[in-house]
């Protein structure tokens, strides 16, 4: 019945769900359109960073020991053999007593072991001939970058998993990928359940709400990098709501509902795993909000019955599709990040379950990072889903947390700090 069902944690939710998770499948994509995607494989430089001795400076390279005792006063005469430009190697060895002219990034001659900036020399010119008056010692290796200073071949690059930003794009170009193989998007089907449910477009009646459900779990579903396809919401009829939401587990990577997992007359979704032909893997969780929140598996797709109040979908999303997305696009660590706060009030309300609190962090001067809820702590509130940057954890036990205790924070948002 409804009201019997197994209650288990929201740790033992996730691993039921992670278990059915299968990963994806892995696509080309041009490097130019890698953004924020993620990478399939690891990577490992093909070869040293950099590939060959660079000049750290605009100046001359020379031979280190012959600058021994090199001062303004007495300064050491080279002769200028050659000019070498960016993109150029010195095709003749340099001869003892000679340096050569060098640009910033250009190769180092294998004879020369030290540059000098221009600042430190004078340039003369006699009967023709160039020269360089060298004013300082150089010491071996002075603003020469070494093969492999930065890299050596065959180190780990970048790991499977990882979603590709500027830092990675610069990379991938610098190893020569001009084509990327990335995780492909889940695809999402969204449906919203309830038949007081208006279009975004309609006008509003009394006793009926639009969809914002729909459209919030639309843009989850992008943060976690999985493309959202919003169905047409389904009015409380389970015959209908069960050949809309089977035929989408049939086409899409996923299906997500919200609605209609509760105790009440109208409840479909919970009908609906009562007489399918998947494996229920939970009905209720000891978490507040979101309870009722059910999950299910058929023919290894995943079903997410997420709770229709508003606090209440948005939190079972960044505990269980969240990860599963992630987990589907290859990230190796998908579960919510474990970040640390200082309750700055009180939150005295003892619950029996976990509570997932839509809080907001501060950082104070001495770099302590407190936390505090937004709004009001209903499941019904949207507006708090705006306000918040995390979830706070609060344990469930009779007392609540008092202020100054550390808690566990959930961060929301785009990449939410997790996926890792
Ligand atoms: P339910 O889980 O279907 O019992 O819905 C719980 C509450 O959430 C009800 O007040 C619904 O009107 C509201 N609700 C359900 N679906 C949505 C939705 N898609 N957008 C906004 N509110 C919703
Ligand atoms: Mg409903």
């Amino acid at each position: 019945m409804k009201f019997n069902r197994e209650i288990i944690p929201a740790g033992e939710a996730q691993s039921r769900v992670m278990q059915h998770v299968r990963p994806g499948a892995a696509e080309l994509v041009r490097l130019e359109d890698a953004w924020g995607r993620r990478l399939a494989e690891d990577l490992t430089a093909a070869h040293p960073v950099p590939h060959f001795r660079r000049s750290g400076m605009d100046g001359f390279a020379l031979r280190s020991v012959e600058t021994a005792g090199a001062s303004v006063e007495t300064p050491v005469r080279l002769k200028v053999a050659a000019t070498i430009p960016c993109g150029e190697v010195m095709r003749e060895p340099l001869l003892p007593g000679q340096a050569a002219r060098i640009m910033t990034g250009a190769a180092v001659p294998d004879e020369a072991d030290a540059v000098i900036m221009f600042e430190q020399t004078d340039s003369v010119v006699e009967d023709g001939v160039a020269y360089v008056s060298v004013h300082k010692e150089m010491r071996p290796g002075a603003n020469v970058s070494e093969v492999g200073l930065e890299m050596r071949q065959g180190e780990l690059l970048l790991e499977a998993g990882r979603i590709i930003g500027a830092g990675e794009s610069a990379l991938l170009a610098m190893f020569g990928h001009s084509q990327v193989r990335v995780a492909v998007r889940p695809r999402v089907a969204v449906f919203a359940t309830g038949t007081e449910l208006l279009r975004v477009d309609e006008p509003l009646v009394p006793g009926r709400i639009r969809n914002s459900n729909g459209y919030m779990l639309a843009a989850q579903v992008r943060e976690a990098g999985a493309v959202p396809f919003i169905m047409e919401a389904i009015p409380d009829d389970v015959e209908l709501a069960k050949k809309a939401i089977l035929r989408a587990m049939d086409e899409y990577d996923a299906v997500v509902t919200t609605g209609g997992v509760s105790v009440g007359d109208y409840d479909i979704l919970y009908d609906l795993t009562q007489q399918w032909d998947g494996e229920l893997l939970f009905n209720k969780v000891a978490m507040r909000p979101g309870s009722p929140t059910t999950a299910g598996v058929r023919n290894g797709k995943l079903l997410f019955a997420l709770s229709g109040n508003p606090g209440a979908c948005f939190v079972g999303f960044e505990l269980f599709v969240r990860p599963a997305l992630y987990a589907m696009q290859g990230v190796r660590q998908p579960l919510p990040a474990e970040h640390q706060a200082v309750l700055s009030v009180d939150y005295a309300k003892g619950d029996k379950f976990t509570k997932y609190l839509r809080g907001v962090r501060t950082v104070a001067e001495d770099g302590t990072v407190y936390v505090a809820p937004v709004g009001i702590d209903a499941s019904s509130i949207t507006v708090s889903i705006r306000d918040s940057d995390c979830l706070i954890v609060i344990p469930f036990g009779e007392n609540g947390v008092q202020k100054g205790e550390t808690v566990r924070v959930i961060p929301l948002g785009a990449w939410g700090g997790t996926g890792a």
